[in-house]
């Protein structure tokens, strides 16, 4: 009779995923800068059908204009506040139990940063889902307790730093699998946070150590890949069920293409390395969508830490991030061609109502029998 319920269970599971899918991407916009204006730059992004998570770019000649959808598309009247309430739902279901995967992708300049850290008197994702989680965890405080641990990565040449690491740098971090089979950075500082000043103070020196040993933070940051790593450990205070589920906030590097003649040396290595672990992100993207047997996480240091929160039963929010710019209207048809590969997969052309309730229900059973079969073994 259990085992009925379960499969009906895990079949509705499956349909309810199929018709969600787990990925969505949405547009930002930033305003047209003091330099872009004084420089009589024009603005190429047409956000008339914006609500309907539709926007088009004014392509040469005003006649061409090519239309991209999303799951939302930000006017840069939009702010901070607008952004995290539409990530919030996604972002408390590491609560839930599930792996959850937010990163910002796009040109250097668009608002990658301005959107995941924000600024202090207008914080971003990072702070206003860490504000988030202390808040709902509170909430539920009667039937569960969470512990949250944060770590700050950087990554590099394809290199991990550990940006909360005191003292000398450490020998070189590797990724491992556990015997559970949970990536993860052995020797990395995990930080316990129990309220958002604990929070405060670990962005803080994070950020600190990011200027550490570069003469220029702005160009060091966009050549590397920022990564806050929410790890959330649940007990069930009902059933003494205990469960671990992470939560990745991602400032990717610039994703911009440099022109050849400026490229040499060091500068040529970061390129090369820049577009490697974002082909690798776009690759291991459209392998999950095509159900490949083999998924290539392996390709780069940036989608092998993310593996748990790539794929499975995970969830995946991408922020593609553009510049109104005529100027940059080459790089912003590349970064939205690159989001409607990411977007284009999973999501089916029809949205199918669901009971997320019902959702709920099954995740937690799977995970009781997920465990139960663990505990056999
Ligand atoms: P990136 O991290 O992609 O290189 P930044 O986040 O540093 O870009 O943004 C570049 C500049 O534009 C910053 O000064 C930032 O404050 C500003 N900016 C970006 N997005 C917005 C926005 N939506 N509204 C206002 N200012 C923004
Ligand atoms: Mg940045």
């Amino acid at each position: 009779k259990y085992y009925e319920e379960m499969t009906k269970r895990k079949k509705l599971f499956n349909e309810v995923q199929e018709a969600k899918g787990n990925i969505r991407v949405f547009c930002r916009c930033r305003p047209l800068n003091k330099v872009e204006m004084s420089a009589g730059c024009t603005t190429v992004v047409d956000f008339d059908a914006a609500k309907d998570g539709c926007l088009g770019i004014l392509t040469t000649g005003s006649s061409a204009k090519k239309t991209f959808r999303f799951d939302r598309v930000y006017t840069p009247k939009d702010d901070q506040v607008d952004v995290f309430a539409d990530a919030s739902s996604m972002v408390i279901s590491v609560l839930d139990g599930y792996n959850v995967c937010i990163f910002a992708y796009g040109q250097t300049g668009t608002g990658k940063t301005f959107t995941m850290e924000g600024i202090e008197q207008n914080r971003g994702v990072n702070y206003r889902t860490l504000e988030h989680l202390f808040r709902v965890s509170k909430e539920r405080s009667e039937t569960f307790s969470y512990d949250i641990a944060v770590s700050v990565l950087e990554v590099y040449n394809e290199q991990i730093r550990d940006l909360l690491a005191t003292g000398p740098a450490s020998k070189r971090l590797e990724i491992k699998q556990s015997s559970e089979g949970y990536h993860h950075v052995p020797g990395v500082v995990e930080a316990k946070v129990d309220n958002i000043c604990d929070v405060w103070n670990v962005l803080q020196t994070g950020s600190n150590a990011r200027a550490v040993g570069s003469n220029n933070v702005n160009e060091h940051s966009s050549r590397s890949h920022c990564m806050l790593c929410i790890m959330v450990k649940t007990k069930n205070l009902m059933n003494g069920e205990c469960t671990k589920s992470k939560l990745w906030l991602v400032d990717l590097a610039g994703s911009e293409r440099l022109a050849k003649t400026d490229v040499q040396g060091e500068r040529l290595k970061e390129a090369q390395n820049i577009n490697r672990s974002l082909s690798a992100l776009g690759d291991v993207i459209s392998s999950l969508a095509a159900k490949s047997s083999h998924i290539p996480y392996r390709n780069s240091k940036l989608t092998h830490l993310l593996q748990d929160s790539l794929g499975g039963d995970s969830k995946t929010l991408m922020f593609v991030q553009i510049s109104p710019s005529d100027q940059d209207v080459g790089e912003t048809l590349s970064s939205l061609n690159f989001a409607t590969r990411v977007r284009g997969v999973e999501l089916g052309p029809v949205k199918k109502q669901i009971d997320t309730s019902e959702l709920q229900k099954t995740k937690a059973l799977l995970d009781k029998a997920r465990s139960e079969c663990r505990s056999k073994d």
